[in-house]
């Protein structure tokens, strides 16, 4: 198995993890995947409880900036109507918009995670820009045509690293 492709959080979704658990574990900045971590990727407006994570979250005091391989338009309303910074086309797994972005916003890379709901783009970019990550399950059941392409690999690669204990849960990691 690939190191690349073993996280270092697991969740079964980002509004399960209490928002003190990135500070107790040294993180500051956090990056957030957008389709199917913080929402479906039909919704065009954040909801109610994406809203409150994200106050929530800022109130806390992190740095946060929703990193997306969806398109500017997408990305740019969803992140403007939460007033938080982003980054569209991001191309992940590819690190290299990830690194200029971190260098770009002076993010130290062991005071930085990501948040996403795929191995092979969200674990797989961090673990190249030597950043942590946490990985969650698939928000709701539909993906974008691309996706679908991906959840073939990542489907027996995820329970293959829940069988190996390779998904370490984020309560392992909270006190
Ligand atoms: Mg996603």
């Amino acid at each position: 198995m690939c190191k690349k492709l073993i996280p270092h959080y697991y969740a079964a979704s980002i509004y399960e993890v209490p928002l003190d658990f990135y500070k107790k574990n040294g993180l500051k900045n956090l990056l957030l995947d957008l389709d199917n971590t913080l929402d479906s990727y039909r919704a065009s407006f954040p909801n109610q409880r994406v809203q409150n994570l994200i106050s929530g979250l800022k109130t806390q005091g992190y740095q946060i900036v929703i990193v997306s391989n969806n398109k500017g338009p997408r990305v740019k309303k969803y992140a403007e109507a939460l007033d938080v910074a982003y980054l569209h086309s991001a191309r992940k797994p590819f690190a290299f918009k990830f690194k200029k972005l971190m260098a770009k916003e002076n993010f130290i890379p062991v005071e930085t995670i990501l948040i996403g709901d795929q191995l092979l783009t969200d674990v797989l970019a961090s673990k190249r820009a030597h950043i942590k990550v946490l990985l969650t399950e698939k928000l709701v059941d539909e993906d974008q045509w691309t996706t679908r392409i991906n959840r073939v690999i990542d489907r027996p690669l995820r329970r293959k690293l829940k069988r190996q204990n390779r998904l370490p849960s984020w309560r392992n990691f909270y006190e």
